[in-house]
C-alpha cells in the first residue's frame, strides 16, 4: 500500500512548485506531487523528476491518503481564488492537526481570514513568503513562514533543510502569527523596490551628472560590491552596465524607460499608510514607477518645461562625487530599511504579532532579491537589543549615517541643481533631517486645523489639554 508514504505534499507544478520539489528531493524528504492540470504531474514525473523519489497523486483525495500524519502540504498556485478552492478540496480529506501551507504571493489579510478558518477547524494554517525565484526554489530560497505556531516544529527540519543559508544560519525562521509571514514577504519586496528605485538614481547621477560610460558605471559598481554596499542587487547592476547588445552597445540604454509593477510594493505602501507610519522611500519607489510609465506625457513635458539642460555636468572633483554618490546610497538605504521595521513593529503591535526582528534580517541575508552584507548589521543590532526602537538608535547605523551625512547632502543638493531627480534619496533625507528634529512646525499646522475647523491643539507646556482659540475674533 502506498499509504503514508510521503513526507511532504506539494500542489502547484509550475516553475516555484516544480523546484522546491526537487529541492526537498535532494535534502532527503520524499514529496508527493499534485496539480490541477493532471498531466502535468506525469510528464513531472517522467522529465523533471525522473530518478528521485518524487511520487505524484491523480487526485486531492489521493494526495492526502499517501501522506504521513500530520499531513503537511503546500500550495503553490496562483494567488487568490486558486488558493481558496484548492483549501476548500482538500478539507474533506484532512484531519485535526494536519497542515495546509501557502507558499505563494497572497496578500496578508487573505492569509489573516484563512488562517482564522482554518484554525477553528482544528487544522493548522500556514502563510510562507517564499524568495528568491526560480533559482532560489531550486537551490535555497529565503522562507518567511507566519500562521499556526503549532506547526512550526513540523516543519522546521524541512524548511531550514532546503532554505538558502546565510553565514552558516538558514534564511527560514519563524516570524510570527497568523499573516506575519506573508506581511514580511511583502515588506521585503517594498524594500526590494526601494532598493532598486535608489540604484537607478545613483545610475542617473553618475551618468547624467558625470556623464560617465557603461563601462566605467560597471567598474565603480562592482567596487561598491566589495564594500558597505555589498548586494545582490548592485552586483546585477554591474553586470546590467557591462553587458552588450550584439551592436557592441550597452543594452541597458535601448530599453524603454517605463517600469512595471506588479502590486506588493504598492500592498506596502498602502499599509504604512493605514498604520501611519512614514516609509517614504518605499512610497517614492512605486511612485517612481508610476512616473516612468506617463512616458508620452513626460516626453511632452521635457520639451516645454524649464529646468538645467540635460547635458549640465558637475564641475567639481568627479572622483570624490563617485565617492558621494555611494554614500548617499549607502545612507538612504539604512533609512529605507529603518522604515521598513518600523512599520513592521507597528503592524505587530496592531496585529498581536510577535516578530523576530534579528531573524527577519536572517531571512532577508540570503537567498532573495534583497539579500546583502549590509542585513547582517541589521541582525547584529537587533540581536544586540531585540526591542531596539529604530534602527537609527543603533550605535552603528548612527555611526554609519553620521560618517555619510555630508556626503549625502551633497549629493541631494547637486542634484537638485543639476535637475537630476533623486526622489528615493531626497525623501530619505527629508526623514533623516524629519527624524531628528525635535520641533517641527506642525506646532503651526495644528494652528491652521483649529483656525479653520476648530480642530483644537495642546500647548507645549501642557500635553493632553485640548484648547480651542478663536482666531479671528470674530463671533
Ligand atoms: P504561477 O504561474 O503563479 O501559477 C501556476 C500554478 O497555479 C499552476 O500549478 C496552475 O495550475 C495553478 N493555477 C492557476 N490557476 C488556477 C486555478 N484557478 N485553480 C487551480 N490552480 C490554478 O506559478 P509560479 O510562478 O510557479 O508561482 C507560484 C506562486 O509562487 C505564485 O503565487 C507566485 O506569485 C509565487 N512566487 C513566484 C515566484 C517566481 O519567481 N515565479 C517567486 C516567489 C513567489 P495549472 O497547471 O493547472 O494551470
Amino acid at each position: 500500500s502506498d499509504t503514508g508514504i510521503a513526507d511532504f505534499g506539494l500542489i502547484g507544478l509550475a516553475v516555484m512548485g516544480q523546484n522546491l520539489i526537487l529541492n526537498m528531493n535532494d535534502h532527503g524528504f520524499k514529496v508527493c506531487a499534485y496539480n490541477r492540470t493532471v498531466s502535468k504531474v506525469d510528464h513531472f514525473l517522467a522529465n523533471e523528476a525522473k530518478g528521485t523519489e518524487i511520487v505524484g497523486a491523480h487526485s486531492v483525495e489521493e494526495l492526502c491518503r499517501k501522506l504521513k500524519r500530520p499531513r503537511k502540504i503546500m500550495l503553490l498556485v496562483k494567488a487568490g481564488a486558486p488558493v481558496d478552492d484548492f483549501i476548500s478540496q482538500l478539507l474533506p480529506h484532512l484531519e485535526k492537526g494536519d497542515i495546509i501551507i501557502d507558499g505563494g504571493n497572497s496578500h496578508f489579510p487573505d492569509t489573516i481570514r484563512r488562517c482564522q478558518e482554518i484554525e477553528a477547524k482544528g487544522l493548522l494554517y500556514v502563510g510562507c513568503g517564499v524568495s528568491g525565484g526560480e533559482e532560489g526554489a531550486r537551490y535555497g530560497p529565503s522562507l518567511m513562514p507566519g500562521g499556526s505556531p503549532d506547526a512550526w516544529p513540523h516543519l522546521k527540519p524541512i524548511f531550514q533543510a532546503i532554505a538558502a543559508k546565510a553565514d552558516g544560519e538558514p534564511c527560514c525562521d519563524w516570524v510570527g502569527e497568523t499573516g506575519a509571514g506573508h506581511y514580511v514577504k511583502m515588506v521585503h519586496n517594498g524594500i526590494e523596490y526601494g532598493d532598486m528605485q535608489m540604484i537607478s538614481e545613483a545610475y542617473a547621477l553618475l551618468h547624467g551628472a558625470l556623464g560617465l560610460s557603461y563601462d566605467e558605471m560597471g567598474k565603480i559598481f562592482d567596487e561598491w560590491n566589495h564594500g558597505e554596499l555589498d548586494s545582490f542587487l548592485i552586483e546585477i547592476t554591474r553586470d546590467i552596465m557591462l553587458y552588450k547588445d550584439t551592436d557592441g552597445k550597452p543594452l541597458v540604454e535601448k530599453i524603454r524607460d517605463t517600469a512595471g509593477q506588479k502590486g506588493t510594493g504598492k500592498w506596502t505602501a498602502i499599509s504604512a499608510l493605514d498604520h501611519g507610519i512614514p516609509v517614504t522611500l518605499i512610497g517614492e519607489a512605486v511612485f517612481s514607477r508610476c512616473l516612468s510609465s506617463l512616458k508620452d506625457e513626460r516626453t511632452r513635458a521635457s520639451k516645454i518645461l524649464a529646468g538645467p539642460s540635460t547635458s549640465a555636468r558637475y564641475q567639481g572633483d568627479s572622483k570624490k562625487f563617485i565617492h558621494a554618490i555611494g554614500k548617499a546610497l549607502y545612507a538612504s538605504k539604512i533609512i529605507s530599511y529603518a522604515q521598513g521595521f518600523m512599520l513592521l513593529r507597528q503592524a505587530a503591535k496592531e496585529k498581536g504579532w510577535h516578530l523576530n526582528y534579528g531573524g527577519i534580517a536572517v531571512m532577508w541575508k540570503g537567498g532573495c532579491i534583497i539579500r546583502s552584507a549590509f542585513l547582517g548589521d541589521i541582525k547584529d543590532a537587533y540581536r544586540k537589543n531585540p526591542d531596539l526602537e529604530s534602527l537609527l538608535f543603533d550605535p552603528f547605523f548612527q555611526k554609519a549615517i553620521a560618517g555619510a551625512q555630508e556626503n549625502w547632502r551633497e549629493v541631494v543638493s547637486q542634484a537638485a541643481l543639476l535637475g537630476i531627480a533623486t526622489p528615493a534619496m531626497s525623501t530619505a533625507l527629508s526623514f533623516y533631517d524629519g527624524y531628528r528634529t525635535e520641533r517641527l512646525p506642525a506646532n503651526l499646522l495644528q494652528a491652521q486645523r483649529d483656525y479653520f475647523g476648530a480642530h483644537t491643539y495642546e500647548l507645549l507646556e501642557k500635553p493632553g489639554t485640548h484648547i480651542h482659540t478663536n482666531w479671528t475674533g470674530r463671533g
